[in-house]
């Protein structure tokens, strides 16, 4: 699926001043391609995905996915759309503590529209192979608290892609994870932009990760640019 930034400005009021963040980013991203966003720390990398995610709302300008301009949907509107075309991998999980890894990697496929979704068994297997093959098929019934940061990171890799969603949004992806963990997560990555056509957004300082990338476009002073 297409992405499509116009003028995107993103600003917060802080202390009576306003802070502006992205200051009118214009971007597209082919349909199945995939691109890395480094830049320095503050620099707003995280603020972006989750407006290209529809996950907060630009100050102005517009956020087109696919055909879908999001300023057009209300937040559930956003959320359903969200459900059935997005993946996202936040910088710090967010994974539910109360659930196993399992659990956690089910619960996007349990939230899934009644027309669609799946048989428990078949829930529980797809769950179960994703988590074996981001290595952690002998951890599923582990709580977050009794995994460590790498692993509860692969979790959340799972977590996010058990849906096949059009386009995957992920936060530092491999920042947690050592080289050999994090190579197996970036041929998984790979794997899934090239078999299943998955538009991929991954914010990195990862050099082989961004490597990867057809593209690699830098933030800075709240605009885009691209560096290769
Ligand atoms: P990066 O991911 O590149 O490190 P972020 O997108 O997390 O940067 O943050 C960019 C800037 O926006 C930072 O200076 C941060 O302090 C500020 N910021 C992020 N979220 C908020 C918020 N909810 N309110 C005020 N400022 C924020
Ligand atoms: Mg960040």
């Amino acid at each position: 699926m297409r992405i499509e930034l116009t003028g995107v400005v993103k600003e917060y009021l802080s202390g009576g001043r306003t802070l502006s963040i992205l200051s009118g980013v214009d971007l597209t991203i082919a349909s199945g391609s995939s691109v890395a966003v480094i830049g320095p720390s503050g620099s707003g990398k995280t603020t972006l995905l989750g407006l290209m995610a529809g996950l907060d709302r630009p100050t102005r300008g517009e956020v087109v996915l696919g055909d879908t301009r999001l300023s057009d949907l209300t937040e559930d509107g956003r959320a359903e759309f969200r459900a059935t075309n997005v993946g996202f991998v936040f910088q710090t999980f967010h994974l539910l503590t109360s659930l196993t890894a399992l659990e956690n990697v089910q619960v996007p496929l349990e939230l899934a529209p009644s027309s669609v979704r799946r048989r428990p068994s078949e829930i529980r297997d797809r769950a179960g192979d994703l988590l074996d093959r981001v290595g952690l098929g002998d951890r599923l019934t582990h709580y977050p608290a009794q995994l460590s940061g790498g692993e509860q990171q692969r979790v959340a890799l799972a977590r996010a892609f058990v849906t096949e969603p059009r386009i995957l949004f992920a936060d530092e992806p491999t920042g947690n994870l050592d080289r050999q963990t994090g190579s197996r997560i970036i041929d998984l990555l790979r794997e899934l932009n090239e078999e299943k056509g998955t538009t991929m957004v991954l914010v990195t300082h990862d050099e082989d990760l961004a490597g990867g990338a057809d593209r690699v476009v830098r933030l800075l002073d709240g605009q885009v640019e691209g560096i290769r």
